[in-house]
């Protein structure tokens, strides 16, 4: 079959549940994930054609899109700061806006030439831990997560980006018997209400992790009290806490931080102009 034909059969299906643009990149990314072409190919050679069997790898793929199952599980794996990451259901997909948190972190470590302690609580695949090490050189980082089946994506999403990044088993709200101290704490935990649940995709509701997402709307800063507790034992004199954050709880979320004795609170917006990333000082 030619594969333009595929192209063609893709935007037939997937037109009515995604953008136009959308649907291409999907076929892209399909055709470059399963068969190694790059996006140019048909500018190239308009009539390529493929194999059955390829045709076969195109034609699965297409049918889990349908059921608005997300392209990154789709081909289980998914970028990430430029690094590439395995996902599965078990994680979140990495998400656009934590990797500005990464950037910032980076900005903020970058020009320190000590060793760095970094812990990365709640890390599900461990993009942010696995980023944070493979671009700071003198950082030693371990992540935290509730969750075993998340622990071993991250632990393969290690070997595979040739990192050494510690990943133990642990309940972001029962942190007392952790010991550490720690030069940086980074968290982006579950901050979604149910009442925010309206307002989202049913690729985002129907096949991401509940546990990675929502809080009850009665306590949506429950993970945050935990985190911004434990940092306050286990971060060093000068230590930094990053948090990527709910958009609309960006003044709630620093206030908690401010009252449990942080200093020079940095509340800043995504690329979408969203309150989403909040640091804080310990002194
Ligand atoms: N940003 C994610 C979303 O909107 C939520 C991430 C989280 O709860 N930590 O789907």
């Amino acid at each position: 079959m030619h594969l333009k034909e595929i192209k063609k059969i893709y935007h037939k299906e997937l037109d009515s549940l995604y953008p136009k643009e959308e649907v291409d990149s999907f076929f892209y990314l399909t055709i470059e994930h399963y068969l190694g072409l790059e996006r140019f190919v048909l500018v190239l050679e308009p009539n390529l054609t493929i194999t059955k069997e390829e045709e076969g790898q195109l034609f699965s793929a297409l049918s889990e899109l349908r059921l608005q199952r997300p392209i990154q599980y789709v081909l289980g794996s998914t970028q990430f700061c430029d690094l590439d990451f395995i996902v599965n259901q078990n994680v979140l997909i990495p998400r656009p806006e934590t990797e500005e948190l990464v950037y910032w972190i980076l900005d903020e470590l970058r020009h320190v030439e000590k060793e760095i302690s970094i812990l990365d609580v709640g890390t599900g695949s461990g993009c942010i831990a696995i980023s944070l090490s493979k671009y700071l050189s003198q950082a030693k980082v371990q992540g935290l997560d509730i969750s075993k089946k998340a622990l071993e994506v991250a632990k393969q999403n290690a070997i595979k980006n040739e990192v050494e990044v510690s990943f133990l088993e642990f309940d972001a709200l029962s942190l007392e018997q952790f010991e550490g101290q720690y030069d940086v704490i980074v968290s982006n935990p579950p901050y979604v209400r149910e009442l925010e649940k309206k307002a989202m995709k049913k690729n985002v509701l129907d096949y991401e992790p509940d546990g990675a997402l929502f809080v009850p709307d009665e306590d949506p800063l429950l993970f945050y009290k935990s985190i911004v507790r434990f940092a306050h034992h286990h971060l060093k004199p000068g230590g930094m806490l990053f948090f990527e954050i709910n958009q609309y709880l960006g003044e709630a979320t620093k206030k908690l931080m401010q009252e449990e004795g942080f200093l020079e609170l940095d509340l800043r917006e995504d690329m979408y102009g969203n309150h989403r990333m909040l640091k804080g000082v310990w002194a």
